[in-house]
């Protein structure tokens, strides 16, 4: 069968898309919003649980602690649980908590103690970075120099970052600790954690994943690493700054945390004020003060989404949604475009990496023909069909919306900073 490029084909697919439906209880703003992966749209039901929560704030006032449905004092481990299938894990093994930076400087720093001697560390070159910037301030308070303790695994072509040399890597050097994305922001890539997970664990590496770009899009099983971090206003669509969340294998329970708090102690005897600190017996020790509620609320509400519409259909659709983005680029876009995320349907999250010389000057136009995506330094359209309120008729309008500015040459009027000139 050839491929359908036309208008009516998106609408023929929307047609028989099962999940088309709740597309309705998304706020998106006219427009093309296409940019998910950096902030998740409002639903009717984060905006239902926050708004119960602060109903049960004007009518409970602090008895909310106890008398909240959930009662806000377990919340976080409430939100845990529910978190926990689209991981793979079990409950007890998640927390929802703090916001990821500060949850990767609480899990490297926690696992750091846990080593004698001087530490090595494994990152890449590609990753976000803020997770390299907690990562070295976590060493040198430690006392050691990032410069000599880092092992950075390089990529071959800008785009990608070989699951072979970080497998290679772990061979050769003496690694302690390594933390990668689960899939890289920029080009979309998924790494293979399974394969990772398993030479991490012959040579003895304690094994953590940043899952910002793959939570609530990406189905995980996540039983033989030891920890990961991820934030909930990207696919999970929790809202801006929403809290974050940490997984911590059973087997680390009653490590001590680097960065404790009374909210992450042991729940039961939490309210005798001791002075000495004793880590809850599970995920939960990794919180640090008070659970944000107001910031935790809308979470439940975009949770119950994502689980009515079930992690495995939102990655069938994504994978549909990607793979029908690629195959537009391909048939409609020139020659200076370049798809730079990889084909391969078991090697790519959610978002797809289009690549042009003016990127940013194209990113600009696109914002001023109402479709919303992001510019990736140094030559990076980034768009991210999210499954649960993207229909194929939008990734049909948006290439046809790119089209006619490259066709037209719309893009060299406007300054990378989205000024016209
Ligand atoms: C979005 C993102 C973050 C964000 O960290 P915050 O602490 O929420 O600002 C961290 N790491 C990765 C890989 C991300 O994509």
């Amino acid at each position: 069968m050839t491929f359908d490029a036309t208008r009516e084909g998106a609408l023929a697919r929307d047609e028989r898309d099962p999940l088309a439906e709740f597309a309705e209880r998304f706020h998106t703003a006219d427009g093309l919003y296409l940019d998910g992966n950096s902030l998740g749209p409002l639903s009717t039901d984060a905006e239902r649980t926050l708004d119960r929560v602060i109903e049960e704030w004007r009518e409970y006032g602090i008895h909310g602690w106890t008398d909240g449905e959930p009662p806000w004092f377990r919340y976080g481990e409430y939100l845990g649980d529910r978190l926990a299938p689209l991981l793979g894990v079990d409950g007890d093994e998640v927390v929802a908590a703090n916001s990821t930076t500060v949850n990767i400087h609480t899990l490297v720093g926690t696992f750091l103690d846990t080593l004698d001697g001087r530490p090595t560390v494994l990152i890449d070159e590609l990753n976000f970075p803020t997770d390299g910037y907690a990562v070295r301030a976590q060493l040198r308070q430690r006392g050691f120099d990032p410069d000599d303790r880092l092992v950075v695994v390089e990529s071959d072509d800008g785009r990608t970052i070989g699951e072979g040399d970080v497998v290679a890597t772990l061979e050769e050097s003496d690694v302690d600790l390594l933390l990668l994305p689960s899939v890289l922001y920029r080009s979309g890539q998924l790494l293979d954690i399974e394969r990772i997970a398993a030479a991490a664990n012959e040579y003895e590496t304690l094994c953590g994943f940043d899952l910002a770009h793959s939570i609530g899009v990406v189905p995980h099983d996540l039983s033989n690493i030891d920890f990961a971090v991820w934030c909930s206003y990207k696919y999970l669509n929790a809202g801006p700054g929403a809290i974050a969340g940490c997984y911590v294998n059973e087997r680390h329970f009653g490590t001590q945390p680097a960065l404790a708090g009374w909210w992450g102690h042991e729940k039961d005897t939490q309210f005798e004020m001791r002075s000495t600190y004793t880590p809850a017996g599970t995920a939960g020790a990794w919180q640090i003060g008070t659970v944000p509620m107001l910031s935790a609320a809308p979470l439940e509400g975009a949770l119950d989404v994502t689980t009515e519409a079930g992690i495995d259909a939102i990655r069938e659709k994504s994978l549909a949604l990607t793979e029908y983005l690629i195959a537009l680029v391909d048939e409609r876009l020139g020659e200076a475009f370049a798809v730079g995320t990889p084909r391969e349907q078991s090697r790519r999250g959610g978002h797809v990496a289009i690549e042009h010389p003016a990127a940013e000057r194209i990113v600009a136009a696109l914002a001023a023909h109402g479709a919303v995506v992001d510019f990736r330094p140094p030559n990076v359209v980034r768009v991210c069909p999210a499954p649960l309120y993207t229909s194929y008729g939008d990734v049909w309008e948006f290439v046809a919306t790119l089209s006619d500015i490259a066709e037209s040459g719309a893009h060299e009027g406007f300054d990378p900073d989205g000024t016209v000139t």
